[in-house]
């Protein structure tokens, strides 16, 4: 029953309720007008007994009876009796071969073989005969088969009843419950493409303004407003703060150079004034990332893409990496393949791959080894980033991608560099903006393998996106 799903549940109770009632009802009923008919062929039996006294009449002795009595009006037998019994005159049913006895006015009903009837008589005074017993016979049986086929058709027409109810209930639940999957399916999109913009919007449903449902439909779509506005504020203060951040940043390492720039300067003095110009640089990247990512979340940027030979690109960036991989006696393994073409933004698709490498450096193990590959998959350019390092936990894997998360700092530890936890969202970010994506395998203490796939042939739709 678990399985089964809302609607389903629904139209079962419906339609299991609705049976019930109609078996109720139906019940009820056929009991009533089984009831009904017995005693209205009672009261029409005794109507006509007494109405065909009227019909009979003695002249010169002979009796002389109206035809009326002969008819067999409502299946009903008329016949004339002496009080010993005797027949006189009228018809007597083929099937009805007993003569009971003669109770004056008194209902009989007499079961006989398979049959059952009904006998009226009643007494009167014929001038020259005396008393006689005016009998009327009728079969209940047949108002009983007649009930019968009525009670027939009734259960030959229940079950598709039961369907009807079944299909009315079904198309009912669904119409009912047309909005609530619309909420569904709002929230999974939302979910899925994190994208705020999406309202459940019930403009069908405009009429229906007291019904529960479109009143939560609406609160949600008021909701989700409020949500967009205060997450375009959030975006807008940190574009904002990283703009007015850039100014005091490029002032401070104005001055830190004019400052190293004395060669009088003390070596103590130096050496602070060093420290504070790595940190300023430090945060003056932080800063250009923060600030292009809120750009990316609110669509204000266009990649510049161009077809360009992305092999050549990865070797020079691979090589000018090479002397940052030297402080750690870390050699970089290209393994790329020539003349892979494809449109790219060539400022992103460098920082990206900076970004992978310094990553692979950082955390890559003293004297270890990096593999760059790069090769072609059908449309798309396959390219792969690998160390031998401290690897990544698993629990940990689909956070990385965050912003500003940094995986067990502790253990992550790099030395005065650049690492704000900013790098992998930016790659994200730039390799999505480019149709393309990314994905991760590692292994803790065994080191991490980024791959990054890209399509040689560029859609414009894919150029913005919003990756938090
Ligand atoms: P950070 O600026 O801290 O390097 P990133 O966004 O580039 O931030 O990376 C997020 C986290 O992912 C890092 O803090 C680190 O823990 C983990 N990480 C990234 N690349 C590697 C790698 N090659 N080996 C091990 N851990 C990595």
């Amino acid at each position: 029953m678990n399985r089964l799903s809302l609607k389903m549940k629904l139209t079962l109770l419906y339609s299991f309720f609705m049976m019930c009632i109609t078996c109720v009802v139906m019940g009820v009923l056929l009991s009533i007008s089984n009831r009904e008919i017995r005693g209205l062929v009672g009261v029409n039996l005794q109507n006509r007994v007494v109405k065909s006294i009227e019909d009979i009449e003695v002249e010169d002795g002979e009796l002389d009876i109206d035809s009326d009595f002969y008819s067999l009006d409502h299946n009903i037998y008329l016949s004339l009796y002496t009080t010993d019994a005797f027949f006189l005159y009228g018809k007597i049913p083929y099937d009805f071969t007993s003569i009971p006895p003669f109770l004056d006015r008194k209902l009989q009903v007499i079961p006989q073989k398979e049959e059952k009837w009904y006998v009226y008589d009643v007494l009167c005074e014929l001038d020259g005969y005396g008393q006689v017993y005016v009998r009327g016979v009728t079969s209940l049986t047949d108002s009983e088969n007649n009930f019968h086929i009525t009670l027939r058709i009734a259960m030959i027409l229940f079950p598709l009843f039961a369907v009807f109810t079944a299909v009315i209930g079904y198309r009912f639940t669904s119409r009912t419950l047309l909005p609530v999957r619309k909420i569904l399916d709002t929230v999974q999109r939302i979910q899925r493409d994190a994208d705020l913009s999406c309202r459940i919007g019930l403009e069908e449903h405009k009429g229906k303004k007291g019904d529960e449902i479109y009143n939560l439909a609406e609160t949600f779509d008021q909701m989700l407003d409020q949500l967009e506005k205060a997450f375009q504020r959030e975006k807008q203060f940190t574009s904002d703060v990283s703009h007015e951040l850039r100014t005091p940043i490029s002032v401070i390492l104005a001055q830190c150079n004019d400052c190293l720039a004395n060669d009088t300067m003390p070596e103590e003095q130096r050496m602070k004034i060093t420290l504070i110009e790595r940190k300023a640089r430090e945060m003056s990247e932080m800063i250009s990332q923060l600030l292009l990512l809120s750009r990316a979340d609110q669509g204000r940027y266009q990649l510049n893409r161009e077809r360009m030979n992305v092999s050549e690109l990865t070797e020079i960036i691979a090589e000018e990496q090479q002397w940052l991989a030297e402080e750690k006696k870390i050699e970089i393994i290209k393994e790329i393949e020539p003349n892979l073409f494809a449109c790219v933004d060539e400022t992103f698709y460098i920082r990206m791959l900076v970004n992978l490498l310094s990553n692979a450096i950082a955390y890559g193990k003293l004297g270890g080894k990096i593999w760059i590959r790069l090769e072609a998959k059908g449309d798309r350019i396959q390219g792969c980033v690998q160390d031998d390092g401290i690897g990544i936990a698993e629990k940990e894997l689909e956070h990385i991608w965050k912003r500003f998360y940094r995986a067990d700092i502790s253990r992550t530890k790099t030395d005065g560099e650049n690492h704000s936890g900013l790098g992998l969202s930016m790659v994200k970010w730039i390799v999505e903006a480019h149709g393309g994506n990314v994905w991760v395998q590692s292994s803790l203490g065994e080191g991490s393998q980024f791959y990054f796939e890209i399509p040689t042939n560029f859609n414009d739709s894919l150029m913005f996106g919003d990756y938090s």
